[in-house]
């Protein structure tokens, strides 16, 4: 039980990491830099994202212990994995194509993320909401092993109120990178399965080595087994500390905000000495 909150956990912040990294750099050297709230919002949406691939698997976080309605996506998604699976798969492809099969695929990452897109072109907020609502609950969800607390889905439906009340825009300043955001999420999900445990088929439906749904992997040694003490002790901390970095780096106005407190602090804490 222990292992699945932490693994969680480790995809939620690489989700996290990347999102700062996207939004803070790659946005300004676009010509369009977004401002504290789109950068918070947009790695938010990656870290909930990068939860949605294990949709595939009966008890892992996204499914399991997030509502009903993910139970019955988890019963939707495992057939039709399995399903493109038997239909795609090459001579050597001899699994079932149930766990880390379509959800685990570049292709299936890009196409959603262009399907959210798509969908937000056509019908605007309601598919902004939704898709910023689950992100949001899933991301909380995936934290809640380090910071437990009051019902994730309720927190979820202030902060998504929060980005559509704050944000420049409001929600429909997210229409032109939502679905971006979620299918960076996907992918950064599916690579850290490939680093670390037994490989993604991030590569279908490219044929390698006679096979369509090859699972590409890091070099042996570096694979750990899933929610291993690596991951507790090492591989989780290190991305909360670079989330924490980046959040000062790359967040309009956090870094200002930071220094500004710890003046604060060091002021209080000479004001205690001086009266002792
Ligand atoms: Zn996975």
């Amino acid at each position: 039980m222990v292992g699945r909150k932490v693994l969680g956990v480790s995809h939620a912040l690489s989700g996290a990491a990347l999102g700062l990294g996207v939004a803070g750099f790659a946005a300004g050297w676009s010509g369009a830099p977004l401002d504290a709230g789109g950068v918070l919002t947009f790695a938010a949406v990656c870290a909930g994202a990068a939860l949605l691939p294990d949709l595939d698997h009966p008890s892992s976080m996204a499914t399991a212990r997030f509502s009903w309605a993910s139970v019955v996506a988890g019963r939707a998604v495992r057939p039709l994995s399995a399903l493109v699976y038997r239909l795609t798969r090459a001579p050597r492809d001899t699994g079932r194509g149930t766990h880390r099969g379509l959800t685990h695929t570049a292709l299936f990452a890009v196409g959603v993320g262009a399907a959210i897109n798509a969908a937000s072109a056509a019908w605007g907020a309601p598919v902004l909401l939704g898709t910023l609502f689950v992100c949001i609950a899933l991301a909380i969800k995936g934290l809640d092993a380090i910071v437990p607390g009051p019902p994730s889905l309720l927190i979820a439906a202030g902060l998504t109120y929060a980005v559509g009340a704050w944000m420049p825009g409001g929600v429909d300043g997210t229409a032109g990178w939502l679905g971006t955001a979620v299918t960076l999420g996907m992918l950064v999900h599916s690579v850290g399965d490939a680093v670390t445990e037994s490989g993604a088929p991030l590569l279908w439906p490219l044929p390698i080595r006679r096979r369509r749904w090859y699972p590409v992997g890091g070099p042996r040694p570096l694979r750990m087994r899933t929610g291993g003490r690596v991951e507790t002790m090492l591989v989780a901390p290190a991305l909360a500390l670079a989330v924490f970095l980046l959040v000062l780096l790359v967040v309009p106005g956090a870094g200002d905000l930071a220094l500004d407190l710890r003046d604060r602090v060091g002021d209080l804490l000479a004001a205690r000495s001086g009266d002792g």
